[in-house]
């Protein structure tokens, strides 16, 4: 069982056919991103076809979870109830890809001590028994 950081009542991510292979691995605790296996390529958010040479054959390949904040912004104002305030949204620059970046949360840190290019890991919060939504919190150093 992993550990809750927000409400049931915050919105859900949305699957459709390209997401879904990433949000079933979610489910496993797998952080996935689509590999072009043409050129190598990762990507993230998926997509049917390639950025960089237009292929749309993929593969998906798993991360080890591990980054650093990119950027990062505190949002005071809540968008469900119960919302823990101050809430990290932040951009974490993902270790083992090529350069992909990810917008998520960090959790279970202190939002003062959150810095630009701090190393971070990866925690997975169940909302419920299909969804797991990766969030990051601060690594220690
Ligand atoms: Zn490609």
């Amino acid at each position: 069982m992993s550990q809750r950081f927000f409400p049931d009542t915050m919105p859900s991510p949305l699957a459709d056919a390209i997401t879904l292979p990433f949000w079933e691995a979610a489910a496993e605790h797998r952080l996935v991103v689509q590999r072009c296996t043409a050129c190598g390529r990762t990507r993230l958010p998926p997509a049917p076809v390639c950025g960089s040479c237009q292929s749309t054959e993929a593969d998906w390949q798993t991360l080890s979870g591990r980054g650093e904040v990119y950027t990062y912004t505190l949002v005071h104002r809540p968008i469900a109830p119960e919302q823990p305030l101050p809430t990290v949204i932040a951009v974490i620059a993902l270790e083992g890809s090529d350069g992909l970046r990810m917008i998520s949360n960090l959790v279970d840190s202190d939002p003062d001590e959150v810095a630009i290019g701090a190393p971070v890991e990866l925690v997975w919060e169940d909302m419920g028994p299909d969804l797991s939504i990766p969030r990051f919190r601060l690594a220690a150093t």
